[in-house]
């Protein structure tokens, strides 16, 4: 049965709106990737455990920053207060769907490979931990269609797993070079 979605207060987003009285969160990458992940913490009343989990945030919003930030993020500070915070979504797993993309993107590790599926897209390098073995591998990914597969490009089926992002040091005990 499906869950139904929780309407989004306008009271909840008034406080998450409330971020941005503090300008400092928009001056680089590493401010405003705590300033979401801190406001998304101390909220768990609004965002619960299988939110976090459906958008893969359980884990992102534990590692340390400055190991994973990307060089060169894919969306731009200056547009981020009208992006994030001009229009109110309708429920909260859209909010949360929101910000949970935005933290991806600011820790998204490209692999410069095209996606062999849908050829849309270029697939991402993550680290996929199996829910029945704990074990870890770093897997390639697909964000448009979700295609994932391994290193040597055969088609990755390890079935439920959580997705963790990948950071540069662990990237070269693999001699993974990113994009
Ligand atoms: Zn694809």
């Amino acid at each position: 049965m499906e869950k139904q979605q929780k309407s989004l207060e306008s009271f909840t987003w008034e406080k998450f709106k409330s971020l941005q009285n503090n300008p400092d969160i928009f001056k680089n990458y590493y401010n405003y990737f705590f300033a979401l992940s801190n406001w998304i913490k101390q909220n768990p009343d609004v965002v619960d455990y299988d939110m976090l989990s459906i958008y893969r945030l359980n884990k992102l919003l534990n590692i340390d920053v400055k190991l994973y930030l990307t060089e060169q993020p894919e969306i731009s500070l200056i547009s981020e207060p009208k992006r994030m915070f001009s229009r109110k979504p309708e429920t909260v797993e859209s909010l949360v769907m929101r910000i949970g993309d935005t933290l991806w993107d600011l820790v998204k590790r490209r692999s410069g490979k095209d996606c062999p599926n849908c050829k849309d897209d270029e697939l991402n390098y993550v680290i996929a931990e199996s829910i029945a073995t704990e074990e870890k591998e770093i897997i390639l990914e697909c964000d448009s269609c979700g295609w994932t597969e391994k290193k040597d490009g055969s088609k990755w089926v390890g079935g439920l797993a959580n997705i963790f992002p990948i950071n540069k040091e662990e990237a070269k005990l693999e001699s993974i070079v990113f994009k």
